[in-house]
């Protein structure tokens, strides 16, 4: 359990300012997919339940709800607008706009209706209640946002005075602005909560596809890859390398699994090494390694795989003296079928003496 105080704050803080800029693009992306749907949900029933204010125009403009009724309706026009524009608002900037520009018009609506109202001091109250908006508004904006909000709240505000002349400003001011300071410190700690959840959410994700000893990608990562797609190869040639190290299981009895282990972590690390960025590493099996290289053709692969054979087995930082095979092949469209091909080269490799690439064309 974690123990949380200031001073894991201040350390969540830190890592939070260290990050670039994408990554916490990427930070207030997760955040936004996270909440807007409560956020939007709200926003929309903020936007009807703001019609409910014409009981209380009815009982203070005596008896009539005419004068405001156009006032109040209007939020109807920008909600409909934001019903049918916020799906197509992908990032979460755009979303961010669209819920405080609604949140703005709600206080619109309000002064415009305060306008038509005979007694305009229970607009302070009106008023005060937009706070929880920007409260639930909060959890899927940056803080800057939140700034931006209010300063066009308060703007609102301070210019309708000059047509509305609230008798009680000071009152509306002495209200709203402990709450809008109180919700900006409130934004920001709930900023760097939900921050420290998006890191742990990480590292499970990274977790989840990581094998542990090898630090290359597990089969979880291959199925992703399969399930969306990811491995086409009609806009570039893709090679397929499958690596296995020789007689494995003679170095884990000479040696011991400990050892066998060693050697294993020292593998996954030199192909991480010398695979290309673009690349990827899959522990495939105890011992056996799949790598796709986007962009490379057999040729290419062939040679990597020879570079890193002959490395291998030149190493003197092993824990112990190990050679690998590899079979080479060009993907075909098929993920199976080319691994059962690849895995046939390996075959060949292995059956001619081991320590060799074979290229199946
Ligand atoms: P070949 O040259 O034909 O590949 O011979 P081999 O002995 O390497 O092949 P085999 O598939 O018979 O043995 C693989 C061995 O790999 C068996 C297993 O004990 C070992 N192994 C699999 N996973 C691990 C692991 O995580 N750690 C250790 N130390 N050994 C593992
Ligand atoms: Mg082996
Ligand atoms: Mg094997």
């Amino acid at each position: 359990m974690k123990n949380y105080n200031v001073a894991h704050i201040l350390e969540v803080y830190y890592i939070y300012k260290g990050m670039s800029r994408q990554e916490k693009q990427d930070f207030y992306q997760y955040k936004c997919d996270y909440y807007q749907f409560f956020i939007k949900l709200i926003l929309i029933l903020s936007s009807l339940a703001s019609l409910s204010y014409l009981v209380s125009d009815y009982q203070l403009n005596g008896n009539t709800i005419m004068p405001t009724l156009i006032p109040r309706t209007s939020i109807l026009i920008p909600l409909i607008l934001y019903i049918v524009l916020e799906p197509k608002a992908k990032g979460y900037k755009a979303k961010a706009f669209l819920n405080y520009l609604l949140l703005n018009l709600i206080v619109f609506a309000t002064i415009w209706s305060v306008y038509h109202l005979e007694i305009k001091t229970h607009f302070s109250e009106g008023a005060t209640i937009m706070n929880f908006i920007f409260l639930i508004c909060c959890l899927g904006a940056r803080p800057c946002f939140g700034v931006m909000g209010y300063t066009v709240y308060f703007a609102e505000i301070l210019i309708s005075h000059q047509i509305n002349h609230y008798e009680n400003l000071d009152v509306i001011l002495s209200l709203n602005i402990p709450c809008c300071v109180g919700i900006m410190f409130v934004h920001c700690i709930l900023n760097l909560g939900e921050f420290e959840r998006y890191l742990t959410s990480r590292k499970l994700e990274h977790a989840l596809i990581t094998d542990p000893l090898t630090t290359v990608y597990n089969r979880h990562r291959m199925n992703q890859l399969i399930q969306d797609n990811q491995i086409i190869s009609e806009e570039e040639t893709i090679s397929i390398i499958m690596l296995d190290i020789d007689y494995f299981k003679a170095v884990n009895d000479t040696y011991g699994h400990y050892v066998g282990d060693q050697a294993l972590h020292y593998l996954g690390k030199t192909l991480m090494r010398e695979i290309p960025a673009s690349g990827t590493v899959i522990r495939f099996g105890g011992e056996e390694f799949l790598i796709i290289l986007p962009g490379c053709t057999p040729e290419d692969a062939y040679e990597r795989a020879e570079a890193i054979r002959k490395m291998i087995a030149a190493s003197k930082d092993t824990p112990v003296e190990f050679h690998i095979s590899a079979g080479v092949v060009k993907y075909d469209g098929n993920f199976e079928k080319s691994v059962k091909a690849a895995d046939h080269a390996l075959y060949q490799a292995k059956e001619n003496g081991r320590n060799r690439v074979y290229w199946n064309a």
